[in-house]
């Protein structure tokens, strides 16, 4: 937030704050995300597995390159917060901060999971949401946000005075480390900033503070990814449930979400798994 100022304005105050933004990462100088590829191979595929989520708890899931991902209400309004590495090398996981950066505070159809440095490159593409009608609503809300982190225990403790222990960041941790049996010492560093399925935030407008409002989600809705590399993927149903006043306690009503992944008969035509960034790691040195 901004205190009251100190300082005095200088006198050419509004000239300076009159200047036009520009994009940081202009949108067209990606290659454009045609749906039509990736709704003619979802009319041949099979469902592979399926993983439920229960209410306060997380689940691990893998997801092979070229396969589809729906991750989907089930019994009532519950949001998810979902990390995602790289199946064969955990230190590669999602990126939210750059996916923001490209993309926006809340994600959609077209865009993708980037990955953390020093690999950047699409994990997965969001191919269909269901809550693409919702837009942003009058306050600036809108679903599936990077802007959150995930509710954990450390802020909890610094806020609440109090121990809460299926916090998002710790149902992630316990999930990761029973997945590939590391115990939660290793798990727990492996675990990072989500996406916020389903979930409706957005920034006040008068102080920019994030806010959380009753999510729009309704059982049968779901986001669905193409994944452009092997995933392991952590889905977390969020303490908060529909996120319409508080989390990090056993206050909200919660639901299971579950997880569904379907193999298509083929995949894109031109389709390859994306590779790793081209950035020589030179650094100025070399
Ligand atoms: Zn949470």
């Amino acid at each position: 937030m901004k205190p009251a100022p100190r300082n005095a304005a200088p006198s050419d105050a509004k000239e300076r704050q009159a200047a036009k933004p520009v994009v940081c990462y202009p949108i067209p100088t990606f290659p454009a995300f045609d749906a039509a590829p990736y709704d003619e191979i979802k009319g041949d595929m099979t469902l592979v597995s399926e993983t439920m989520v229960a209410p306060r708890d997380a689940s691990c899931f893998e997801v092979p390159a070229g396969h589809f991902c729906r991750m989907i209400s089930t019994e009532g309004p519950q949001v998810g917060d979902l990390n995602l590495w790289n199946l064969h090398d955990l230190d590669e996981r999602f990126f939210s901060g750059k996916t923001r950066a490209l993309h926006g505070t809340h994600m959609g159809v077209g865009d993708r999971f980037w990955s953390s440095l020093p690999y950047l490159r699409p994990m997965a593409t969001i191919t269909y949401d269901t809550l693409d009608w919702y837009g942003f609503d009058a306050f600036g809300g809108s679903v599936h946000d990077v802007i959150g982190t995930r509710c954990d225990p450390y802020t909890n403790v610094l806020l609440n005075d109090n121990e809460y222990h299926y916090c998002c960041h710790s149902n992630l941790t316990r999930a990761l480390a029973s997945h590939t049996g590391m115990g939660l010492t290793e798990a727990e560093p492996l675990v990072h900033d989500v996406m916020n399925l389903f979930m409706c935030t957005g920034f006040t407008q008068d102080t920019k503070q994030y806010f959380m409002k009753s999510s729009p989600v309704r059982p049968g809705d779901y986001l669905e990814f193409f994944a452009e590399i092997d995933l392991l993927g952590g889905l977390s149903a969020c303490p908060g449930g529909d996120c319409s006043s508080g989390h990090s306690s056993d206050a909200a009503k919660c639901y299971p979400l579950k997880v569904e992944i379907w193999k298509p008969a083929k995949t894109p035509d031109g389709w390859a798994p994306a590779k790793a960034n081209a950035y020589s790691r030179g650094h100025g040195l070399d």
